[in-house]
């Protein structure tokens, strides 16, 4: 019998507002332990929320993206559980009504375009962060990120493998970002979700009892869950056993699901409406006015790179990163250089002396122009392709002594520093930077093209190497390589290369 995987995801977002939903208290990861609170975030009696007017417009922006119905009226209830990461022991967030219904989040999987369809977008917010402590043998808490907002997205039970569970949530942790809303950080947990997964005999149309795994905090730990059950669930059905719904834990270290809870013991909430907080009553002039206000959104991104003719895996890496792609079309928009080549230098020559001189990409040395100028350069035969790496790690060292130094210091903990430092690096940069074209007079990198001279250069290079030419003339394709290496190294570099090749074997070809 063949079965079909069938996986429905509920996917938390933590948005990255300046401050919590219902108070004013800030959040940063990192921060320390119990430092972000005030009595409204932990429900002390005094408490008087007030709703964080960007949450809603955070919530619409990823509604309108995902093209959803936006529910003009819609209502906070309390859901009362009790668990120690929750003091208020209820938790906000929507109920029937959300802020945001019915839509469908578009993405690629293996190359091809696919949707997933949205049941439902709320606004909900975080609990407290429990820390097992092996020193103390106990658990303590940590309340700074109760009350950080998050955004569920609930998916109809759309997709039908790991790979494609993998992809989808890229594809959302990509649109989170696009839109400004959330960090992307999962390093940080701001994405977790709970997996659905039952399994159904190929052509069956009803589904079977979901199993939901709850909390799982990695992507590849989402698709490894639903690879877990899938198979667990096909041997039980296989074995001719039946299941029903329940909840399963999903064990990273063992990469095993283990039982929770079943439906019959599954929670009553309790929902009611939040009597502190009133509907949210929103008018179409703002929601028109946030439409207006999205970005270009990651899958048009993508097919526009993708017919500007730039390779897919670069395409895709684009559409992931914000800054390279605004990056590249800087320099389309410069013009004199191929998307294609802009593309291939930036994930290559350049991300190379990014990670070699430890510089985020947001505070290049380099401008979209400098590397138009240097590709343009190459593409007219004035320096050769090493040149112009040359030229790109030069400007690079020249910058990277105070960069280098201030990196040091903010690496990956705190975003705020990254995005005041470009303008801070132009400034000082543009005013003292050397172009490219005085490095090329600098180091006199200019391509020597000069038919006679390259002559010259190639025959004592072969007097010298005789042995080689033999080899060459045996067969050992290495051999010729070797040559032309000679005759680069000879050059310091410099000469064309194409040139080289082509007077070499004309000489012993
Ligand atoms: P609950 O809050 O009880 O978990 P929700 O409606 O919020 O219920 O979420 C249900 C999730 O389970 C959705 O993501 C949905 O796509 C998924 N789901 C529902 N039925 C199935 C099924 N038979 N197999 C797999 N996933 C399912
Ligand atoms: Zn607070
Ligand atoms: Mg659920």
């Amino acid at each position: 019998m063949t079965y079909e995987t069938v996986i429905g995801l509920e996917i938390h977002a933590e948005l990255s507002t300046k401050t919590k939903a219902f108070c004013a208290c800030g959040y940063r990861f990192g921060a320390e332990v119990n430092t972000q609170c005030c009595p409204t975030c932990l429900g002390w009696p005094e408490a008087s929320p007030v709703l964080n007017k960007s949450v809603v417009e955070y919530a619409i922006r990823l509604g309108l993206a995902a093209d959803c119905t936006v529910n003009r009226v819609n209502t906070f209830f309390r859901k009362h559980y009790f668990y120690p990461d929750l003091p208020k022991g209820y938790q906000i967030t929507q109920g029937e009504r959300p802020i945001c219904q019915i839509g469908r989040i578009e993405f690629f999987h293996r190359g091809e375009k696919r949707a997933v369809r949205i049941n439902r977008i709320h606004i909900e917010e975080d609990t407290a962060k429990l820390l097992h402590d092996d020193a103390f043998k106990g658990t303590l808490l940590d309340f700074n990120r109760c009350g950080v907002p998050l955004l569920e997205i609930v998916t109809e039970p759309d997709l039908r493998g790991p790979d494609e569970v993998r992809d989808f949530l890229e594809a959302v942790r990509t649109l989170l970002v696009t839109l400004g809303i959330s960090s992307g950080r999962m390093q940080e947990g701001v994405m977790r979700c709970d997996v659905n997964v039952s399994v159904r005999p190929l052509g069956q149309e009803k589904h079977n009892p979901r199993i939901e795994m709850k909390n799982v905090n990695t992507f590849s730990g989402a698709a490894q869950a639903a690879a877990y059950e899938s198979k667990r669930q096909a041997e039980m059905l296989e074995r001719g056993e039946t299941y029903t719904q329940e909840t399963r834990r999903w064990d990273e270290q063992k990469a095993e699901t283990q039982p929770m809870r079943s439906k019959g013991d599954a929670a009553d909430y309790r929902m009611f409406p939040d009597p502190d907080l009133p509907p949210i009553v929103l008018d179409d002039a703002w929601i028109n006015e946030i439409k207006s206000a999205l970005p270009e959104l990651p899958v048009p991104k993508y097919e526009r790179y993708i017919n500007m003719g730039i390779a897919a895996a670069e395409a895709e890496m684009l559409t992931a990163q914000p800054e390279r792609a605004a990056f590249l079309d800087a320099c389309a928009a410069i013009g004199g250089a191929e998307p294609r080549g802009i593309a291939h230098w930036l994930f290559g020559a350049v991300s190379a002396l990014h990670n070699r001189f430890g510089l985020p990409f947001e505070v290049s040395p380099i401008t979209p122009q400098n590397l138009c100028d240097v590709l343009r350069m190459i593409e007219k035969g004035r320096i050769n392709i090493d040149a112009g790496k040359r030229v790109l790690e030069e400007m690079f060292m020249a910058s990277g002594k105070d960069s280098e130094a201030d990196s040091e210091v903010d690496t990956g903990t705190n975003s705020e520093v990254n995005s005041e430092e470009p303008s801070r690096t132009d400034s000082k940069a543009s005013s003292k930077k050397e172009t490219p074209d005085q490095i090329i007079a600098r180091l006199s990198l200019e391509q020597v093209s000069d038919e006679a001279l390259l002559e010259a250069m190639v025959d004592e290079v072969l007097a010298a190497n005789a042995q080689s030419i033999t080899d060459y003339q045996n067969g050992k394709k290495n051999a010729f390589t070797y040559l032309v290496g000679q005759c680069m190294k000879a050059s310091k570099g410099k000469a064309n290369p194409q040139m080289v090749n082509m007077i070499i074997k004309n000489k012993i070809g």
